[in-house]
């Protein structure tokens, strides 16, 4: 695929050095995190860190760390290569299918769980979008898809337009998604680009459009990211947000809460928190056990309208979509949302409180 639009951020330490202040052993470090997994930061989304605080949550989520040294866990937690039917094309669940359509992000997120493919050579990749829509025009039992990657509009406009032109061309496609953190990190592609908007108001007159945006913290809501989403919303495209649940920077009731508020309140309905997968390089410093995890969602629920609250607490496991329900006695609840084994959907099973683990497969 395409190149994608210019950023003009931050892509080195050395960069980085001029605005956030490194020591000298951390820069050595540093250098050789970044070498394995890029970094890329806007400035925009630079501006929003507050340099006089050393737990800024921002700068958690997007300054590499010499955590990510730590390789525990696995590099891909969902089990995508298994779900690869061609080359940048997963298919998992029957009406479901997602497109990888670059290995490009406006940031790069230090806790992405595609931490294997962003910014890096990868095969991963969708080389030509027909591929993909000869899969899916085969394939009529999907009705949706989900184009991401990388972040999905930082195409260039024309690729997004041939995109959906593509995909709502075939019959059986109800309506389709776009991933993108692009609102967070870089909201002026979007309040810039009139093209682009256009392009999702002609699209949108038939069949819907979603973008699916990434806001993590209530920092990250801010004038020009809520002047993007409500141009979102102006073109008729409906506006949805996925959350993941990080330590050091959500895990608490009050920014939760507050966060899930605040976007109920520009417009974006809360539709998943995510647990954080155990990704090597980000497990050890980002993932929140589940026993907390609930505790932290529940109470952060207790605090919210019955709109605030319309999200589910969810796990991207490798066998299904895994909804985190709850705690009763000794015991944590669970429920198959979606499953790559068919007969599982919907059901509901219990595992033993292990105060200690953030992965199903840990629990017994
Ligand atoms: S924008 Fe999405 S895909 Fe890109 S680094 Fe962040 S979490 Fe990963």
């Amino acid at each position: 695929m395409g190149e994608g639009i210019l950023i003009n951020g931050i892509s080195s330490i050395k960069q980085l050095k001029r605005y956030i202040s490194i020591p000298k052993k951390e820069e050595i470090v540093l250098e050789k995190v970044v070498k394995i997994h890029p970094i890329e930061i806007t400035k925009y989304y630079l501006s929003l860190i507050d340099k006089n605080d050393k737990n800024d949550p921002i700068k958690k989520m997007i300054v590499p760390s010499v955590e990510e040294m730590d390789l525990s866990g696995d590099y891909d937690t969902s089990g995508e290569s298994e779900n690869t039917k061609t080359v940048g094309l997963q298919h998992k669940y029957p009406q479901t299918a997602l497109m990888l359509l670059t290995n490009r992000c406006a940031a790069y997120c230090r806790y992405c769980f595609r931490k294997r493919l962003v910014g890096l050579q990868t095969k991963e990749i969708l080389k030509r979008v027909n591929d993909a829509t000869d899969y899916i025009k085969k394939h009529k039992e999907i009705d949706n898809v989900l184009i991401s990657g990388g972040d999905s509009l930082i195409q260039p406009t024309e690729v997004i337009e041939k995109v959906i032109k593509l995909l709502f061309s075939i019959p059986h496609i109800r309506y389709i998604r776009f991933g993108s953190k692009i609102p967070v990190v870089f909201p002026d592609r979007i309040i810039k680009d009139k093209k682009l908007l256009e392009v999702f108001k002609k699209y949108s007159k038939n069949k819907q459009i979603y973008i699916i945006t990434h806001f993590n913290h209530p920092k990250e809501i801010t004038k020009k990211s809520t002047e993007a989403v409500s141009k979102f919303i102006k073109s008729g495209v409906i506006v949805k947000n996925q959350t993941v649940l990080l330590k050091g920077v959500n895990d608490n009731p009050e920014i939760l809460s507050k966060l899930m508020n605040k976007l109920t309140s520009i417009g974006v309905n809360p539709y998943y928190i995510f647990q954080c997968r155990p990704v090597k390089r980000v497990k050890n410093h980002f993932q929140v056990t589940l026993y907390d995890g609930i505790k932290i969602v529940e109470e952060a629920k207790k605090q919210l309208s019955g709109l605030g609250k319309r999200f589910k607490y969810m796990m991207s496991h490798k066998t299904g979509k895994i909804e985190i329900i709850g705690i009763m006695g000794d015991y944590m609840y669970f429920k198959y949302h979606q499953a790559k084994n068919q007969a599982n959907v919907g059901k509901l099973f219990k595992k033993r409180i292990n105060k200690e683990i953030g992965w199903l497969d840990n629990l017994k």
